[in-house]
């Protein structure tokens, strides 16, 4: 059976920086939960950072792969530099990818870390621009598919797709 990463905060985990949750609504992933093939993880937390953490945002609207590079930085709104938290956390997630086999990941976006097709731009204002998370971009540069938790549907589609080619 295919695993799937999941952020944990979608699965009810009170791990975002405020403390809170955004537990998803899916009937797919409590299949999945019911299937056993769902692995949660955290980057930020697994990163060393603690609940609650002052939020923080990829500076100047870029994206991940300059920050892996070090030509970027994920700054708090007071300026702290987390960055090397960040990476730890992105590089943790794809270890745990790695020793689960896991090909498929749905996170949650908009996150410096999570974020598969949306970040917030830096100016700590709400604004999102298009981009990705530092761990979305480590793990689908590493061949995993990242779905976002508006995605379910396809994220399900890519499995059964994987697990069909699997048995042949
Ligand atoms: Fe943790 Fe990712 Fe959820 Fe942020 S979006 S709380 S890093 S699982």
């Amino acid at each position: 059976m295919q695993p799937v990463l999941v952020s944990a905060c979608l699965l009810g985990r009170p791990v975002r920086f405020d403390g809170t949750h955004r537990q998803a609504n899916s009937a797919i992933l409590l299949r999945w939960l019911s299937e056993g093939r769902v692995v949660p993880a955290c980057p930020e937390m697994a990163g060393g950072l603690p609940v609650p953490r002052p939020a923080a945002e990829i500076i100047r609207g870029i994206r991940g792969a300059q920050v892996r590079a070090g030509v970027a930085r994920v700054l708090t709104q007071s300026g702290d530099d987390v960055s090397a938290a960040f990476v730890a956390g992105a590089r943790q997630a794809l270890a745990l990818a790695q020793a689960h086999g896991i090909r498929i990941a749905v996170l949650k976006d908009g996150s410096p870390s999570c974020g598969s097709t949306n970040v917030h731009d830096g100016t700590f204002t709400g604004t999102r621009v298009a981009g990705m998370g530092v761990t979305a971009l480590l793990l689908r540069e590493a061949g995993v598919q990242v779905f976002s938790e508006l995605q379910f549907a396809k994220a399900d589609a890519a499995l059964k797709a994987l697990e069909r080619s699997a048995v042949k």
